[in-house]
């Protein structure tokens, strides 16, 4: 039997209809770029404004501090590039990050790295949490940055942020968080984490692609990524995407509003999944911490191949993840599983579900009863 279940929500999810609504004016009627002066722009420059407000309301911060950008990657790049000046003047030249980040981070890490930067990589414990008492033990007065996701994309642990973030500012360094798969799913306000920079991506919650955000925190010395026009208060030329800010906008509001039913929805579906695997004495290990992004679901198998599970649930039309989803190619035991410390009879059969409001109960008894088959 072939179904058509999509489960890898945290590589992206669908386009929200009422978010491809909001942007359609944008792109074929009031299509004028936002920078001109004539009485045509005025609609674009206005829907810009809007769509800048009510990203900042969901998370509390001010308009004038949400920059947009092409997404995650991006804003991951430009939080870690762009403040490496502002340190290396006063001798905080170093950075510390964890192991478990998105490439977007540890690339970005890899290429200060070569601009003369010690980059610092904090082991996590075994459901992937960074101990604030590790951060504690290898800061110093030479920190620059901090760079230690919210929630991470293949585990869905949740971060203790704010206490990192206390410790990174107690020690004059400022603290950036990749939040790209908290924002929409869990609550992220900007105020009560203290951070100065925070990176988002819309096509995370059910926005469109190609656009996210970095919110960077009134006064944060940061230095411009983009040189160009002077869009994004000259931070970040380019012509504004009006539809897809339009969009990001209207998917992060709906997410936000519909977050604590979908949380209870995607608890359900995850209990679905694993009460059947436990009724079936299936032999696995969820990964991750009880305080996890609501619908991932991080299962290692025993004595299994994730590749071989994969295969048999894409031929079956149930789409999920081996890994974190941008290294979909690689199907070898990623970086964060090894970080973890995970059990090497498990480690090899893991996969990633990422469930969403979109999916039903039924897709839950599906996903699990296939599971159950291949493994028996
Ligand atoms: N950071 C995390 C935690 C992610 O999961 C991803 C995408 O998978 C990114 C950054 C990159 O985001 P984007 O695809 O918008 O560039």
């Amino acid at each position: 039997m072939k179904y058509k279940i999509y489960a890898d929500n945290a590589a992206t999810t669908r386009l929200d209809t009422d978010a491809l609504h909001a942007m359609m004016p944008y792109l074929c009627v009031d299509f004028a770029n936002p920078s001109q002066e004539y009485s045509f722009s005025d609609k674009a420059k206005n829907a810009l404004s809007e769509a800048r407000r009510v990203i900042a309301k969901c998370i509390n911060a001010s308009p004038g501090e949400i920059y947009f950008t092409s997404g995650g990657t991006e804003s991951d790049n430009w939080a870690i590039l762009g403040t490496l000046p502002a340190s290396s003047g006063v001798g905080k030249t170093d950075i510390i990050t964890s192991e478990i980040e998105h490439h977007a981070v540890l690339k970005a890490c890899d290429e200060a790295h070569k601009r003369g930067h010690r980059i610092i990589k904090l082991p996590v414990d075994r459901c992937g949490i960074t101990l604030p008492a590790t951060l504690e033990n290898a800061i110093t007065g030479s920190t620059g940055l901090v760079s230690i996701m919210l929630a991470n994309n293949e585990l869905g642990t949740v971060e203790p942020s704010r206490e990192l973030c206390t410790i990174a500012h107690q020690r004059g360094a400022l603290f950036h968080t990749d939040a790209v798969q908290a924002v929409g799913h869990i609550p992220v306000d900007v105020k009560k984490l203290g951070v100065d920079l925070l990176s988002a991506s819309a096509h995370k919650f059910n926005g469109p692609k190609g656009i996210g955000f970095l919110y960077i925190k009134e006064g944060t010395d940061i230095s411009p990524y983009v040189f160009g026009g002077s869009q994004e208060f000259g931070f970040r030329a380019g012509t504004e995407n009006v539809a897809s800010a339009v969009g990001m906008a209207a998917a992060l509001k709906k997410s936000c509003e519909l977050m604590s039913a979908s949380a209870e929805h995607l608890r359900k579906l995850e209990e679905i999944i694993t009460s059947k695997l436990d009724y079936a004495s299936i032999d696995y290990l969820r990964n991750g911490s009880s305080d996890h992004v609501p619908g991932i679901l991080s299962l290692s198998f025993k004595n299994a191949d994730g590749e071989a599970i994969f295969n048999r649930l894409d031929l079956m039309g149930i789409y999920v993840s081996t890994g974190a989803a941008c290294d979909g190619a690689r199907l070898s035991i990623s970086h964060v599983i090894k970080a973890i410390r995970s059990d090497e009879s498990y480690a090899p059969g893991t996969l990633r579900i990422a469930l969403s409001r979109d999916n039903t109960e039924d897709d839950a008894e599906t996903i699990a009863n296939a599971l159950c088959k291949i493994l028996e």
